[in-house]
């Protein structure tokens, strides 16, 4: 069929009208398939839909509006403490600070256990450097074995003295 300029500026109208091919030729009085090849040839783009929502007749044809990449929402508030009075973190409740330490009371070694002590003189008695033996004595003796020893061997001595 021959195309007119009218008929195809009725065409690209009706196109971007959005109306179907069938539509348009309807209207044109145009078979569907001459409608489809003409708007081919004529380079027409592609409509998504046949029915346009947006514009009124015979506005430029504008592309659809592109939808936004990415979250289009506000983020939400989830993350952020609620309204109101937050409760302290616990970091924040310190202990009262701890008193001074009381002093170390060193634990002394207690020293063995000794049932007597030689109490065996050492040394000029008034003096500084007078100490008494302070050895284990034997069992039953106020000495320790060397003192002992020395101890009785005096006492010896004295009873054969005094003898
Ligand atoms: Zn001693």
């Amino acid at each position: 069929m021959d195309w007119t300029e009218d008929m195809i500026a009725r065409l690209r109208a009706l196109w971007l009208e959005g109306h179907s091919t069938a539509e348009i030729g309807r209207r044109m009085a145009v078979s569907k398939n001459a409608v489809v090849g003409k708007a081919h040839r004529l380079g027409l783009a592609a409509r998504p839909s046949p029915i346009r929502r947006d514009g009124p007749a015979g506005s430029t044809r504008t592309l659809p509006p592109r939808r936004t990449l990415g979250p289009t929402l506000p983020p939400l508030a989830c993350a952020h403490a609620p309204a109101g009075e937050a409760p302290l973190p616990a970091a924040s409740v310190q202990a009262p600070a701890p008193q001074t330490a009381p002093p170390v009371v060193r634990a002394v070694a207690p020293r063995p256990s000794r049932s007597v002590a030689c109490c065996w003189p050492i040394g000029e008695p008034g003096t500084k450097s007078f100490r008494f033996c302070d050895e284990e004595a034997l069992p039953g003796k106020p000495y320790c074995a060397a003192h002992a020893q020395l101890a009785y061997v005096k006492v010896r001595d004295r009873r054969e003295e005094a003898a």
